[in-house]
């Protein structure tokens, strides 16, 4: 059975045989993990992870897909395939009948790559690592600093909840049909001790509009959000320079003029 890969649904399958051990061997299985795999598309990863797991849930989205996964996968008796789009997945039902904190992998498609990664983040008590396979330049920016032109609200978002670390690069030739930039296979991994903030969304919300306005002075870009004078206050006290720009403070600070706040 031949699936000709959609464009429209971010179809690239990952054909390179040492690509998909290097990942194998990246995830670290054991037999009593609980696994959901996002897109798994023909099934080449996933079957090489259900020998090594407990159980395995692949999601995917495409019909014609789903049809060939099933096949695929008819020896191993320890995975489910669910017709699913991922952005409609009920999570907290799945997770509910879970006993065990779940691994997600995926080589996922890139058009959803930020709305997965927030979803995945919402249910951060029961999972228990994220592997996935990102652009490189969005894996880059996952784990800038400031000073790099590459930070911004993606890379404090993905720091706030995890330590974000790019394991290797992908070359683009790794995949059929052939995308037009190259991949970084990544791992999210949840801190262990979470960042203590007074208000979460609050801190998300600032991130979000100081970056909207990265060369702009804070005090003008956060102006609707925070009173100018408790601004002032925040940069005495932390020794902060008053004209300071989005791009030169870091998630430290963000979460330090929360909580001062
Ligand atoms: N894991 C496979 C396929 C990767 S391509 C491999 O490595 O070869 C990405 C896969 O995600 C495709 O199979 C595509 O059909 C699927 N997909 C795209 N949008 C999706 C969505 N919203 N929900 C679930 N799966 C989706």
């Amino acid at each position: 059975m031949y699936v000709k890969p959609k464009k429209g649904l971010g179809q690239h399958f990952l054909i390179d045989r040492n690509i998909q051990n290097k990942i194998i061997t990246a995830c670290e299985f054991n037999p009593s993990d609980i696994v959901l795999e996002i897109g798994a598309g023909r099934g080449e990863l996933t079957c090489q992870i259900a020998k090594k797991v407990k159980s395995l849930y692949a999601i995917e989205l495409d019909k014609d897909l789903c049809t060939l996964l099933k096949k695929n996968l008819k020896d191993y008796s320890n995975t489910k395939v669910i017709r699913q789009d991922i952005l409609r997945f009920n999570f907290q039902n799945f997770l509910n009948k879970i006993e065990d904190k779940i691994k997600v992998i995926g080589n996922i498609p890139y058009y959803i790559t930020t709305p997965i990664i927030e979803q995945l983040f919402k249910y951060k008590e029961k999972i228990k690592d994220i592997f996935i396979t990102v652009q490189e330049e969005f894996a880059k920016r996952m784990i800038s600093q400031p000073g790099s032109r590459l930070y911004g609200a993606l890379s404090c978002f993905v720091q706030y909840y995890s330590e974000p670390e790019i394991l290797f690069k992908i070359k683009k030739t790794s995949f059929f049909p052939k995308p037009k930039i190259d991949s970084s296979f990544i791992r999210l991994k949840f801190r262990a001790y979470p960042i203590m903030v007074n208000d979460e969304s609050f801190l998300l919300r600032i991130i979000r509009t100081a970056f909207n306005y990265r060369r702009k002075m804070l005090k003008n870009s956060l102006k609707d959000l925070i009173p100018e004078e408790k601004l002032q206050q925040f940069f005495i006290k932390y020794n902060i320079n008053p004209s300071i720009r989005a791009e030169k403070l870091s998630l430290k600070d963000f979460i330090n003029l929360i909580n001062f706040i």
